[in-house]
């Protein structure tokens, strides 16, 4: 049996819903994944690695790559742009594997536009309280950022009912089961298996 190409996933939660956290937990689980890499002209955090958390360019590299068409989205995030290389997106799909973009809603709904196939998942946290709490708690961003994120947070999760699928973040080890049935429900699709009984 193989599967035919992969499908893409789009997923989209308010800062410090714990996308990143319920994404590295389905990487654990699930293989023939590809988590797609974006560019972002913001400030790396401790920790993070040019090419493996983001592809960190300067404000003019970023534009030029938009020039050359190479960006299959991008959007400005407070006071930054992020940004979706296109060719290892649509390599990865090709090979038969399964894509997942972590990308904010602006950009998901562009990339929805563009390819209708493509599954959107919202990840979102149980209360706006517990998402101030986690995203306080991180650590990573100053006072200023943090408020300005809270704030984009209400609108972002507005726009919650235009996805095909909820995840409620509450328990994370539950959030990064529910993650995986939606993906391992696409790969059930009868669309995406090619299957010959001998
Ligand atoms: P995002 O990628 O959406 O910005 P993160 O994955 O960085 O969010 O998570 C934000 C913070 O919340 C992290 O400190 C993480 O450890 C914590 N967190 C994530 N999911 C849960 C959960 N289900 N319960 C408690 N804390 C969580
Ligand atoms: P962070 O700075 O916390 O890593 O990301 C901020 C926001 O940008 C998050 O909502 C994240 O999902 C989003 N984001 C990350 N990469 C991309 C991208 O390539 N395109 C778009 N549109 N948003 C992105």
């Amino acid at each position: 049996m193989m599967n035919k190409k992969g499908s893409l996933f789009i997923v989209t939660g308010p800062s410090g819903a714990g996308k990143g956290t319920v994404l590295a937990g389905l990487s654990r689980r699930l293989s023939n994944v590809f988590y797609s890499v974006s560019a972002t002209t913001r400030q790396p955090r401790p920790g993070e690695v040019d090419g493996k958390n983001y592809y960190f360019k300067t404000k003019e590299e970023f534009e030029g790559m938009i020039a050359r068409g190479e960006m299959l989205e991008y959007a400005e995030y407070v006071g930054n742009y992020y940004g979706t290389p296109e060719g290892p997106v649509n390599e990865m799909l090709e090979a038969g594997n399964d894509v997942i973009l972590e990308i904010e809603v602006q950009g998901a709904l562009i990339v929805k536009n563009k390819r209708p196939d493509a599954i959107l998942v919202f990840i979102t946290p149980p209360s706006f309280d517990i998402l101030e709490e986690r995203l306080r708690n991180r650590g990573t961003e100053k006072e200023e950022v943090v408020k300005m994120r809270l704030e984009k947070a209400r609108s972002e999760c507005s726009h919650m009912d235009e996805y095909e699928y909820i995840i409620v973040n509450d328990v994370l080890d539950e959030a990064i089961q529910d993650l995986s049935s939606v993906v391992r429900a696409a790969r059930c699709r009868s669309t995406q298996i090619d299957i010959k009984l001998v």
